[in-house]
């Protein structure tokens, strides 16, 4: 055995579980402590990034992640909705490896490397409507996906404003996070970002920004909030895009109700602005759909992609149809790295294993199961407010008992859950995010809300 640590007396609560069980201790595989890892950690690397958990990961297999001292986590946030197929995934592995055997890197500008091209036919191949014919391009990350979009959209229109959306969440690079406003922190003592962007709120329902009681009787009043900054601050004619995620992700997964999403795509075409899917989070299966606008069945001009895009490597993707892509001429866009042979091999790999396996399916029946179990606790919670989400992803807001976000309730339940073996995050300003691998079993996503309804029920904050 290895060294072993208390952290938040966490041994004292998993000393008695040994294998199977998440919070279980197993072999102890590594000579590195959690302990000395974080410590090494705080003296070296940014406290800009934030951590939601203390958890030192040392190694991943499905839907587990163990720490340095063995103990077992089930992972309930997948690598912030990234890892599909869950961990270390064999054919995954495989793939990476044989194409680390074969070409690591060339570089896109210098020639044409055959994963790139497999992997944009792929993504393209289970594109909704005419996005499917259409064209794309790699790039490193969700962020770079929206800033290859930002850009697409004002040179095809040479038109210069972006619509985008309150609790929307686009990125940290500076034209992503122009349009980024799901948290003030983000943008603070940035202000002055991209000119062009004007926000508007999203049709949180739950808590709606115009304080209408249903999505059946307001008349989509969020829609006519577009439609009165297109008469008051954005000309029509300046309008390059709407930028919007099917679901906001980092916001809340706040699902929008019917026809909202409709509503845009027939604004974008009465003034000629495209309209653009950030489909980072939702994309790829996450919902139960390959992309999320399919569930309003709309088709989107421009989609970003990346998460689940690179099986876990770095790796984004912008999708257009066809002819806005052609307008775009040789040089307007590109990056060293987009494309990696190695990423786009692990891509391919995994969306094989989603679609080989009907991950899709599991996604709705495995999400349905969990948003179940929460609806029926709420009936003796108070402080579950709403639940929601498609697919796996998954939202449970909490709140307190003037129905304010508990914000207190957050943090402590999620720095308790580390102990009982869940590793979780949050989404919004008060809700519990779940967003594991699609790969996950009812029987395994039991113990995972089990062990956040029991903390739940223990504690007051
Ligand atoms: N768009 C959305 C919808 C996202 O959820 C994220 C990441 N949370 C991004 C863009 C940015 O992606 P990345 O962190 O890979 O830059």
């Amino acid at each position: 055995m290895g060294p072993r640590i208390e952290r938040n007396g966490l041994m004292e609560e998993t000393k008695v579980t040994t294998g199977e069980r998440p919070g279980g201790v197993e072999e102890v595989i590594e000579e590195m402590s959690s302990a000395e890892l974080i410590d090494r950690d705080h003296a070296k690397v940014a406290g800009a990034i934030y951590r939601y958990t203390d958890i030192a990961f040392a190694r991943g297999e499905g839907v587990y992640l163990y720490d340095f001292e063995g103990r077992k986590y089930l992972d309930f946030v997948g690598g912030i909705a990234t890892m599909n197929v869950g961990h270390c995934h064999p054919a995954v592995v495989e793939a990476i490896s044989d194409q680390a055997r074969t070409l690591i890197h060339a570089a896109s500008h210098v020639g044409y490397m055959r994963p790139y091209v497999e992997l944009l036919e792929a993504v393209l191949a289970v594109a909704p409507g005419e996005l499917a014919n259409g064209k794309g391009l790699l790039m490193n990350s969700g962020s770079e996906a929206v800033e290859a979009a930002i850009k697409l959209a004002r040179y095809v229109t040479n038109r210069s404003v972006i619509i985008a959306f309150m609790d929307g969440f686009h990125g940290r690079s500076m034209g992503a996070l122009s349009l980024t406003a799901s948290d003030a922190l983000y943008r603070h003592r940035l202000a002055g970002l991209f000119v062009g962007v004007c926000h508007v709120p999203y049709p949180y329902c739950y808590r709606c920004p115009l304080k209408h009681e249903s999505p059946e009787t307001c008349g989509l009043a969020c829609l006519n909030l577009v439609e009165k900054a297109l008469q008051t601050i954005v000309p029509p004619d300046d309008l390059a895009g709407i930028m919007v995620e099917p679901i906001a992700g980092e916001g809340g997964y706040i699902v929008p109700p019917g026809g909202f999403l409709q509503g845009l795509r027939e604004i974008c075409d009465r003034h000629g602005a495209l309209l653009i899917a950030d489909e980072v989070q939702t994309g790829l299966g996450r919902t139960g759909k390959m992309f999320g606008v399919e569930h309003w069945g709309v088709v989107p001009d421009v989609a970003c992609l990346a998460k689940p895009l690179g099986g876990g490597l770095p790796l984004g993707a912008m999708l257009a149809k066809a002819e806005l892509v052609d307008a775009w001429p040789p040089g307007a866009q590109g990056s060293t790295f987009g494309g990696n042979p190695v990423a786009c091999r692990a891509g391919l790999a995994t969306l094989r294993v989603v679609q080989d396996e009907d991950l899709l399916s599991n996604a709705v029946r495995v999400g349905d199961y969990i948003q179940c179990r929460f609806r029926e606790a709420q009936k003796a919670l108070p402080i579950i407010g709403d639940v929601r989400g498609k697919g796996l992803m998954v939202a449970v807001e909490l709140i307190n008992p003037d129905g304010s976000p508990a914000r207190e309730a957050i943090k402590g339940l999620i720095k308790e859950m580390s102990a009982s073996g869940l590793a979780l995050t949050k989404c919004g300003a008060s809700s519990v995010r779940i967003a594991p691998p699609l790969i996950i079993t009812e029987e395994q996503a039991d113990f995972g809300v089990a062990a956040i309804l029991d903390v739940l029920m223990r504690n007051q904050w």
